[in-house]
């Protein structure tokens, strides 16, 4: 099983922003802005290249919920999905990076160490 199988399955413990019957949006572990959430389906799938179009239809408002949630609705904010090696995908179960709370830098991936935020 996936890590984030195992956070959907509470057998990692996540901090979660919000939840229903098919999504979960969660702080990831080692922020890269000053808020930066995951967003994933409950489901299994391995990337953004093999998910369905009736799941990013159902996707598409939790994650816009998930940005009034935390205020940057207004603000503004950064929604990435990382896909595959050359995309830097790290964990092979689809999420969306849900960033914003300051002006971005250009570099977001999990291995950056330039970034000043
Ligand atoms: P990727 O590089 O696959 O697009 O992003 C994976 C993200 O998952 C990284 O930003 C990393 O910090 C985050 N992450 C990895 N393991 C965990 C975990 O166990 N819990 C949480 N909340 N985030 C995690
Ligand atoms: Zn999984």
């Amino acid at each position: 099983m996936c890590i984030f199988c195992k956070i959907v399955e509470g057998e990692i413990p996540s901090n979660k922003v919000l939840e229903n019957d098919d999504f979960i949006a969660f702080h990831d572990l080692y922020p890269k802005a000053p808020i930066h959430i995951l967003i994933i389906p409950k489901e299994h799938v391995a990337c953004f290249q093999e998910v369905s179009g009736e799941m990013m239809a159902k996707m598409t408002p939790f994650i816009q919920e998930v940005a009034t949630l935390t205020g940057v609705d207004k603000s503004g904010y950064r929604l990435t999905t990382n896909n595959g090696d050359d995309g830097g995908q790290e964990v092979h179960h689809l999420h969306f990076h849900l960033m914003g709370g300051a002006k971005l830098p250009f570099e977001h991936r999990s291995d950056d160490t330039h970034s000043s935020l």
